[in-house]
């Protein structure tokens, strides 16, 4: 398990702005303390989402018997838990600044 610091300042970013940054399809994380953005590796974004989708096909296919829409929900459920410890392995990389 890794702890995400600010690679500028050193500040530590506080899993549930992680957490929610990855339900916000990666947006980048803003330092707090330094405002300078970070983004999460193409390796760790792909890495993820391998992570969260295969085991939410797996499950759909485990209650097939199940109609569509409590399938879509346990789906979803099962997304949302695994995702719940991906914060701990994104990595992130400092953004280039744009100007
Ligand atoms: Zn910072």
């Amino acid at each position: 398990m890794n702890q995400h610091t600010c690679k500028e300042c050193g500040n530590q970013f506080k899993w549930s702005n992680i957490f929610k940054n990855i339900w916000e399809a990666y947006k980048p994380l803003k330092c707090n303390h330094c405002d300078k953005k970070h983004k999460v590796t193409n390796k760790s974004q792909i890495f993820v989402s391998l992570l969260i989708i295969v085991p939410m096909l797996i499950f759909g296919e485990l209650f097939y018997a199940l109609s569509l829409f409590p399938k879509i929900i346990l789906m979803l459920i099962v997304g949302f838990c695994i995702s719940l410890f991906v914060p701990f392995i994104v990595r992130y990389r400092l953004e280039p600044n744009k100007s």
